[in-house]
Formats: C-alpha cells, structure tokens, sequence
C-alpha cells in the first residue's frame, strides 16, 4: 500500500478532492482500512483513504501500538471547542515537512466503526488534533492550508508542483 504524496500531479489532485460517503461497511472494505492500520505502523498514526488513493470518507486512527486501532466512516464533526491547542504536526502525504498548527482543544465526531455501528466520541489532546487531521484529508485539505503565505509558497516551490489546485472550479 503506497502513499499519495504531494510528489506527484496525479495524486496531489487525490488528496486535493472532496471524498464521497461510504456506501457499504462491508468485508471488503474493512479489509482494506485493516491493511491501512497495517501500513501506517511505525510511520504515522493516522490515515485517511484519499492518501491511499481512495476518495471516500474513512480513516483510521492509531495513537500508539499499545492501542486499539479506531476507525471512523463517514464521521462528521458535530462540535468543537473556543479553546485551542497546537501540536507540530507531519503527514505521510507531505514528505519531511513539519509544522505548529493550532486547532480546536476538544473535538466531538459522530462516526460508523469497524462493525458499522454509529458511535460518538468526545476527544482531546492529541487524538483530537489527529481526528481533525484526518477529516481535512476527506474535505481535500492539508496542515500546510494553515500556514502563511510565505511558508505555502515554499513548500509549492520545494515540491514544483501547484499545492493548491482549485478543483472545485471544474464541478468535482
Ligand atoms: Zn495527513
């Protein structure tokens, strides 16, 4: 299982779509969101389907190996805290690069887990920078959005490729 990277045309405009609902929790499908647990092991803790070149709206999150993987189709965001914390943030999808973003404290996502069951969880610290994270990669959203100008301009020269295409603008 490869990552789309912001290394290539083709898979920026992947990560850059707005994912669509899952239809069907089925065996397939939890299948692959097991192999994406698998593959993130010892490189990241979370994972969004569009950064493995699936445009529908599912993640997995795993803070550590001594935990339970969590998975979250069609999650919503159904509050957030005024309070803000910040995490330095990196991404499998934006290779070497690292950054300070502030985001909401607490974070409550409504979500359909592993078995299809809805549930809601109420998360902070950590977990809820990580969920957040993950949910911008189904808007087509990355870290680097929240960056100023000057860095956003960097980071497009250092990959030479336009970041931030405006896909909206051709109906997708
Ligand atoms: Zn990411």
């Amino acid at each position: 299982m490869d990552f789309y990277t912001l290394n290539k045309e083709e898979e920026i405009r992947v990560l850059r779509t707005i994912s669509q609902p899952v239809k069907n929790i089925d065996g397939q499908l939890i299948e692959f969101a097991d192999a994406m647990v698998e593959a993130m092991l010892g490189k990241g803790i979370g994972l969004a389907a569009p950064q493995v070149g699936r445009n529908e709206r599912f993640f997995v999150v795993r803070l550590s190996e001594e935990e339970d993987p969590l998975y979250f189709f069609n999650p919503q965001i159904i509050g957030t805290s005024e309070k803000l914390s910040s995490y330095e943030e990196g991404c499998l999808s934006i290779p070497e690069t690292w950054a300070k973003i502030k985001r909401p404290a607490v974070v409550q996502v409504q979500a359909f887990n592993r078995r299809g069951r809805p549930f809601t969880i109420e998360a902070e610290g950590l977990l809820a920078t990580v969920i957040q994270h993950e949910y911008d990669h189904l808007q087509g959203k990355l870290f680097i959005d929240y960056l100023p100008e000057r860095k956003r301009e960097k980071l497009t020269s250092h990959f030479g490729h336009d970041l931030y295409p405006d896909l909206t603008r051709e109906g997708k």
